[in-house]
Order: structure tokens, then C-alpha cells, then sequence
């Protein structure tokens, strides 16, 4: 890419180094949702649009939104937005480059005297982390139209509501449906790759294709607490024994999912409970909990058959009972605009950028925002794959590479999706 880029790739890094300053000092780096620091980066984030010229607003579900207006307001608005929240011991570029190249993106046309068709909205989302209410996405499930009321119920644990501490950040939960978007003709994320596609590959940028849908199923395995001493092998009923197999059977059953392709496929046994836990106990009941991520629901289906017939199995062989499997959440995954993506790939590939297409394993706002709009993502490499930890990290230069095709791609949709417009008029 030529050295000179149409953004300030130093002004956008000083902002995302600018907001990780704003932190607990003593577990960088943690900005949770609703925190006191979270409310002063948000203060902090409200200048700068306001400095860049944006009109900044907090939408009913909490969005931190900061919006230039278009010269043609009848042909609605083009977003771009990520979340400014953390994890704890997070990082600083999870969510933040994506608001930060957002604000960036604004700047840049509004140094080059560039006033889009389109009104352009830069979207701090609420909560994209999970939160103290145990919900993530709280933000862009509002502007979606989904944040329930039985959601706004949900309390932390302290006691305290969603729907008090939504009113406390500047939300509107009485108005709730009025966050519901219905004027977004396109919305653009970048994040952070959070894995090692990328930078293994040596590539800059990664157009998403779908964003896996998770589903969380629950097995538990009971059998009998004996002592571990007086109880002879053949007599036992042991459960931990049961829930081991299983664990082995979600991991092969997963590594051959995965290996058929093209589809994205990947489980987890990250919660496994032994109970009593005594060192002179037989488990007398097991409680694990699988993580199943996919781009194709048909897999989810199979390996769920796969798993309950083979833990059924594992189950008479270790002589234990066995309930029956429990979803504890189902979220479908989301799909990528076709024509926007095609657009990222053409801006990537004009700059002559290293391009891939790539599946995101992790939730993002973007899928939300899918329901709504024809949404798409960017991702740029993280060092090593690793974030939600201090050690998270991507160059300034791979963050601006990954604006630029943004702001590129901004630039060609303002101008395509006024060409439809006006083509939508003249057939009427
Ligand atoms: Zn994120």
C-alpha cells in the first residue's frame, strides 16, 4: 500500500492508546460495561466525536452513537461500529480499533471537505462482552429489536436490573422498541482477528463470511459416591468416567466436522464439575458443558446426535445414568452481506492487500446488526491470536490497513447504494 494513506493511521492509534489509559490501574486492561470507566472512556469517546464534528447521542438500548449528517437524508445511513467495553484483564483493541477506525473514517472525509450521500453513524455498541447481567450484545440486540423485556429483567449480583443500570448509562428502557433501526442501509465492523488465520499467513486483512452460531449444551452423569478404598473396581459407578469418554468424544467428533469443510466447525468441553471432588471419593456425578460453534446449523444437528448417542453409550459402559442433554442457549450464526463483501474484497484489493476470506469462531455486534441490514466485517491479524489478555496486540499499520479499506469501501457503497435509490425512484 503507497505511503500515503487518505487517514491518519497515527491519529487513530493515538486514540485507541488514548482509552486504554482508561483502565482499573491495577488490571489492565478493564473497561467492563456500566463501570464507572466505563462511562468516562464513553465520556471521553462523546468529546472526541463532538471534536470531529459528529453529533453524539445515547440511543434507548444504551449505543453510544455519533452521526454526520448526508446531503441526500432521505437515503438513510451507512453505520460503522464495535464496543468499547472489555472483559476484565482484557486488551485494547478488542472492539476499540473497530470504534476508534469508525471515528477515523469520519475524520478522514471530513478533512477531505467529503460529505457523504448517506448519513454516516459512528456506533459505540453497549456491552458487547458478557456483562454482569450474564447478556452480551445488549446494544446492538436493542437496535436489532430484540432486547426483551424478560432481558431487561435480568439482574447482576448485586440485584440490581438491566433495565436501572441501561437508565444509568443514558438508555431508555421504557422506549426500548424505539431502538429498533429501520434507516441503515449497510453496516461495517472491523475487529481484531482474535486468532492466528491471519498472521499466520502473513495476510492484512480478513473479509468476514459468517459469524459462527453458538450453542451450549449441558450433560450430566450420575452414578454413586463410594469410597474409593472399600469399592471394588467391578462394582463401581463412577460418572467421571463417563463424562472423560464424552469429553474425548466431542473432541473427535469435532476434529472430523471440521475436517470435512468447507463449513466452520469447532466444540468445546470448557466446564466440567466432579462432584464430591474427594481424593478418596468415586465421582459420584459429573456435569459438563460443551461449547459448539459453526457458519452451518446441519453440523450442530449431526455432532448433537453423534454426542448423545455416544455418551449414552459411555454411560451403560461405566454403569451410570445419564439426563438428557440440555441447551443451555442457541444462537443461529449470521452470514455476511454478499455485496458487501464483495465490496471489502475489491477496496482490499485495489490498495493491494493480502486478502482472505475467513469464518469468525467469536460473536460479534455485526451479527445483530444482520437482522436489520446488510451487514460485514473486517478483521485485521492479532499478534500470536491471542486476546481478551493484556498481551493483545496489533501494529498500527495493520490497524490502518484495515480503516482504509473501511473508509474505501464507505466511500463506494455511499455512492452504489445512491445509484439504487435513485434507480428504485425512477422505476416508480
Ligand atoms: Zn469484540
Amino acid at each position: 500500500m503507497s505511503a500515503a494513506l487518505p487517514l491518519d493511521a497515527d491519529r487513530l492509534w493515538g486514540d485507541i492508546m488514548a482509552l486504554a489509559e482508561i483502565t482499573e490501574a491495577e488490571r489492565p486492561y478493564t473497561r467492563r460495561s456500566f463501570s464507572p470507566l466505563f462511562q468516562k472512556g464513553r465520556a471521553w469517546l462523546a468529546d472526541r466525536f463532538a471534536a470531529s464534528g459528529l453529533a453524539a447521542r445515547i440511543d434507548p438500548a444504551g449505543n453510544l452513537i455519533g452521526r454526520a449528517e448526508g446531503r441526500a437524508p432521505s437515503l438513510g445511513v451507512i453505520a460503522v461500529g464495535s464496543h468499547s467495553d472489555t472483559v476484565p484483564s482484557g486488551g485494547r483493541f478488542d472492539g476499540i480499533a473497530g470504534v476508534a477506525a469508525g471515528l477515523e473514517i469520519a475524520r478522514a472525509l471530513r478533512d477531505a471537505r467529503l460529505q457523504l450521500d448517506h448519513a454516516l453513524e459512528i456506533i459505540d455498541f453497549l456491552a458487547e462482552e458478557p456483562s454482569d447481567f450474564g447478556l452480551s450484545c445488549i446494544g446492538s440486540r436493542g437496535m436489532a429489536g430484540v432486547l426483551e423485556a424478560n432481558m431487561l429483567d435480568m439482574t447482576d449480583p448485586r440485584g440490581g436490573t438491566l433495565r436501572d443500570a441501561l437508565r444509568r448509562v443514558g438508555g431508555d428502557p421504557d422506549c426500548i422498541a424505539a431502538a429498533r433501526r429501520h434507516d441503515i442501509k449497510a453496516f461495517l465492523e472491523l475487529h481484531i482477528e482474535q486468532g492466528i488465520v491471519l498472521e499466520s499467513l502473513s495476510l492484512d486483512v480478513g473479509i468476514v463470511t459468517s459469524i459462527a452460531g453458538i450453542r451450549r449444551l449441558e450433560i450430566v452423569f450420575e452414578g454413586a459416591a463410594d469410597h474409593a478404598g472399600t469399592t471394588p473396581m467391578d462394582l463401581r459407578r463412577d460418572a467421571l468416567v463417563a463424562a472423560a469418554n464424552t469429553v474425548v468424544a466431542v473432541r473427535h467428533a469435532a476434529e472430523r466436522l471440521a475436517a470435512e469443510g468447507p463449513d466452520y466447525f469447532v466444540a468445546t468441553v470448557g466446564i466440567l464439575n466432579v462432584e464430591p471432588g474427594g481424593a478418596n471419593v468415586v465421582p459420584g456425578r459429573c456435569r459438563l458443558v460443551i461449547d459448539v460453534r459453526t457458519t452451518n446449523p446441519a453440523l450442530t444437528q449431526k455432532f448433537v446426535a453423534e454426542i448423545d448417542r455416544d455418551s449414552k453409550r459411555h454411560a451403560e459402559e461405566a454403569r451410570v445414568s445419564r439426563r438428557a442433554l440440555v441447551a443451555l442457549s442457541d444462537g443461529p450464526p449470521a452470514a455476511c452481506d454478499p455485496t458487501l463483501r464483495t465490496r471489502l474484497r475489491e477496496s482490499a484489493t485495489e490498495l493491494g492487500l493480502r486478502v482472505t476470506d475467513i469464518a469468525s469462531g467469536a460473536g460479534h455486534d455485526a451479527a445483530f446488526m444482520s437482522r436489520i441490514c446488510p451487514s460485514a466485517m473486517v478483521f485485521v491479524p492479532s499478534r500470536h491470536g491471542r486476546s481478551h489478555v493484556p498481551e493483545e496486540w496489533t501494529d498500527r499499520d495493520q490497524i490502518a490497513r484495515g480503516a482504509v479499506v473501511m473508509l474505501q469501501t464507505v466511500k463506494s457503497l455511499d455512492r452504489s447504494l445512491s445509484g439504487d435509490a435513485r434507480a428504485d425512484e425512477g422505476v416508480r
